[in-house]
């Protein structure tokens, strides 16, 4: 760990004491985020400021979870922190980068930094497949690349580390210096430049120069050629691989086969070749940089030869799915390290659904010095995560993790994952949340495939990161101070229901929204506590709306006087209402002539009015414009009306999600973000917003049929020419709409388009996959995503998307992803 104390800190920071107390503990851990605490006593707070959060408002939270060394930019009240150090510093990021570079200049290690527009993350990760026997290496954690995650990665450098490799990403001009002193590389790598991504700069040369920035001071920069700007390097520190014979590594010749690629290459003396697993021109050029890398390390090639062919694509995602008994399982058998077990914790306490929690954890691979102090840590995190059953498998947990814990703590050892997987249903889980956690050489996603709940293999992908994106994308084009309300109603637009409250209430979201009673309710018993507004109340579930402590949208006099009744009955008064008002959608709510004697209810008392507001009919259209502002002129003088009767405020919303893109100016006190959280928009604009969904399935047979031969039911797909036909598992009944027969719908194949042939079945649909290549039975298919965007698949079908997301069947498995 880094020992510094806090006099050491302040001294490189050059910073003044607000207020000192003891000086004499360690600060081992940085800390940006007050949920995200991990070991208090050793913790140091940074107050960062950005836009819309402000960490000097969770420094009293912070203390009372036990942190006791602070560090800020403004005064703070020092009265209710008692014995904790309070460093003062003009800028709180550029005191933790600063702090991190400190603590770089220790090390005299080679430290290889990563940049580039695609690739930086499997760079790193497979570098480290590859060189881990014979390096300690620290790598940044997941795609801990900005500003702020950079110096979290550098801070986690440790003494017995003989490698690091760290990632640097940047959005605008300017940051890569920042970077560039924090990561001091002394080895560049430059993955895959794209031309397309040049938001924040004035073009990609741009952007490509202030990437290079992080070169400066590279005793060697790795790349392919054509990717490196000739201005800022000598030629001798360039180590560049490509087809010319000028480069270090040529490239003799590229063979792909069924499901794997051989390359020839020379490299000085060397002349050779490797086969990696992979097929696509991406994984090919970034196998070309690893093995670059590697050479110009100078490992003896020998030993990493067969590591090609072993290296995987690498899941950095964290999934979350559901597993047999009503359990959630959340897999990340892929690696073990305390940032990534920190990482994971935190998956797991956002996922509040059960309160019992599980974790499997398998031996870390450790070196002796490492091991004592590594276990102790994970010790506190199981104690500080409220982990009630630990599963360990391998001899070292067992023998040094196992005792610290136990007796707060559950446990049960296994020596092997084969064990486990034999035990496994005598362990008796239910009804709790399972973390599994461990070193590849283990292969724990045995385990999980294990625990998850068969179905047929069509499987609704959600991108938990990208929704998080998303969000804070709306937040840039609205006030700090705007609320947001997200819409869950419909299992979250068809993505699942507790798995996405958690998240938006984890990312302290103002309000949620469903559209009745029995979702709310759902929520409530998955733990959620957010305020929620259900907007169709029905008069029998008034009772569980109260039991529940939700909030009743009301949009007519009928269902106002009978919820006003039945407060009456119950003795109720001042509950919290939301009204719905008319200005033209003319779906619910309450027309404008009404309002006056809606006053007259509301001088009553029974309700509190927490907001007021009214519904867009056509926002995402700029053809109804005028109609948009029209409804906003309505709305503003219907609240100014119910305001002037009224002793307290209220809150006034009124965009959607294409309203806050296209109307920013109509935010009022909060937004109502629905379909824009999961980066479907007709209307994005400027906006980057990302598709948090994507729907899979796989090739469940292949045929080769002929001119004459018909496909399904009633022939209706008609062959005339030599055809390869793949049938896939998915239906109608999954939701796959039965109008996209016969030509109309696409689904991808291997990154091509391949028409649908024949009608759609219930449960199955044929594709023409007529020559695409290396195409076999398993294959997965993708209906809908990212790159074949479900507004797409919605036209074909002549829909909108939104019926075609909530419309995927519950059949249809849901797993939840962080990046
Ligand atoms: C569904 C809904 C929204 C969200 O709409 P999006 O177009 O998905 O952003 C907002 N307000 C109300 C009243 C809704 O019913």
């Amino acid at each position: 760990m880094s020992h510094y104390n806090i006099d050491r800190i302040a001294a490189v920071l050059q910073a003044s004491y607000l207020q000192k107390a003891d000086t004499t503990g360690y600060v081992e851990h940085l800390l940006i985020d007050s949920r995200r605490i991990i070991l208090p006593a050793t913790a140091l707070f940074f107050a960062l400021k950005t836009a819309r959060r402000d960490g000097h408002d969770f420094i009293t939270e912070t203390y009372n979870k036990g942190v006791r060394h602070f560090i800020v930019q403004q005064q703070v009240d020092i009265k209710v922190l008692p014995g904790a150090n309070v460093l003062l510093v003009p800028d709180t990021l550029k005191a933790l980068q600063q702090l991190a570079s400190y603590h770089r200049q220790q090390f005299s290690i080679p430290v290889i930094g990563i940049t580039g527009s695609n690739g930086k993350t499997i760079v790193k990760d497979w570098l480290y497949q590859l060189l881990s026997d014979h390096y300690n290496i620290i790598r940044s954690p997941k795609s801990y690349n900005s500003q702020v995650g950079v110096p979290l990665s550098v801070w986690q450098l440790q003494p017995q580390h003989t490698l690091a490799i760290f990632e640097a990403g940047i959005s605008q001009q300017g940051e890569m210096d920042a970077l560039q002193q924090i990561i001091q590389p002394t080895i560049g790598v430059l993955t895959n430049i794209s031309e397309v991504h040049a938001d924040g700069f004035s073009d990609a040369q741009e952007k490509l120069v202030e990437k290079q920035k992080l070169f400066a001071g590279t005793t060697a920069v790795i790349c392919s050629p054509e990717k490196l700007l000739p201005l800022s390097f000598r030629q001798e520190h360039i180590f560049s691989w490509g087809e010319q014979k000028e480069n270090k590594v040529v490239i003799t010749r590229i063979n792909k086969k069924l499901a794997e690629t051989t390359i020839d290459f020379t490299s000085w003396e060397l002349s050779e070749s490797i086969t990696i697993p992979f097929i696509d021109d991406a994984s090919v050029e970034n196998v070309l940089t690893c093995l670059s890398v590697c050479l110009y390390l100078k490992v003896p090639f020998s030993e990493i030869k067969e590591k090609f062919n072993q290296l995987r694509a690498v899941s950095l995602r964290l999934e979350l799915k559901s597993g047999l008994h009503n359990t959630t399982i959340i897999n990340d058998s892929y690696s073990a390290d305390l940032s990534s077990l920190a990482i994971a914790l935190n998956m797991l306490q956002q996922q509040g659904q059960h309160t019992k929690r599980s974790i499997i954890l398998s031996d870390f691979q450790l070196t002796e010095e490492q091991e004592t102090e590594t276990y102790t840590s994970i010790a506190a995190l199981l104690h500080h995560h409220n982990i009630n059953r630990l599963i360990t498998v391998g001899k070292k947990t067992k023998q040094l993790l196992a005792p610290l814990v136990a007796g707060d703590i559950e446990v049960q050892s296994f020596s092997s994952t084969a064990e486990l997987a034999e035990q496994l249903p005598a362990l008796g889980f239910q009804n709790e949340t399972i973390l599994i956690k461990g070193a590849r050489v283990f292969e724990l996603d045995r385990i999980a495939q294990l625990l998850e709940q068969k179905t047929h293999q069509t499987v609704l992908e959600i991108n938990l990161s990208a929704i998080v994106r998303n969000i804070r994308a709306h937040q840039q084009l609205l006030k700090p101070s705007t609320m947001i309300m997200a819409m869950v109603k419909a299992f979250s637009y068809g993505s699942g229901s507790y798995e996405i409250a958690n998240l938006l209430q984890f990312m302290k979201a103002d309000y949620l929204a469903v559209a009745f009673t029995d979702e709310g309710v759902a929520l409530r018993k998955a733990g959620i506590t957010l305020p929620i507004m259900v907007m169709n109340p029905e008069p029998i579930t008034f009772d569980s709306l109260i039991d529940h402590n939700l909030e009743p949208e009301l949009f007519s006099f009928s269902i106002l006087h009978a919820f006003e009744s039945f407060l009456e009955k119950e003795g109720i008064s001042s509950y919290p209402v939301h009204l719905k008002i008319d200005t033209g959608m003319h779906r619910l709510g309450f027309m404008q002539h009404e309002l006056p004697a809606l006053a007259d209810v509301l001088k009553k008392n029974s309700f509190t009015v927490q907001s007021v507001f009214s519904h867009l009919a056509a926002s995402e259209d700029p053809a109804e414009d005028a109609f948009t502002l029209e409804q906003s002129k309505r709305f503003e003088e219907a609240c100014a009306f119910l305001q002037s009767t009224l002793d307290y405020t209220f809150i006034r919303h009124l965009d959607n999600s294409h309203g806050t893109i296209r109307h920013p100016q109509l935010q009022y006190d909060m937004v109502r973000l629905g379909i824009g959280m999961y980066g479907v928009s007709s209307a994005k604009g400027k906006l980057q917003l990302e598709e948090a969904l994507q729907l899979k399935t796989t090739i469940a047979q292949i045929k080769q049929l002929h001119p004459g031969d018909t496909v399904g039911y009633n022939r209706r797909g008609i062959i005339t020419q030599p055809s390869t036909v793949a049938t896939v598992r998915i239906g109608y009944a999954d939701g796959y709409p039965r109008n996209l027969s016969n030509g109309k719908g696409h689904m991808f194949v291997n990154g091509k388009p391949a028409p649908v042939i024949g009608t759609v079945c219930m449960d199955m649909t044929m594709l023409d996959i007529t020559g695409i290549a290396d195409v076999r039975e398993g294959d997965e298919v993708i209906v809908f995503g990212p790159e074949f965007s479900v507004v797409e698949v919605a036209k074909q079908s002549q829909t909108i998307a939104y019926e075609l997301m909530t419309g995927i069947s519950q059949r249809v498995k849901r797993v939840y992803f962080e990046e």
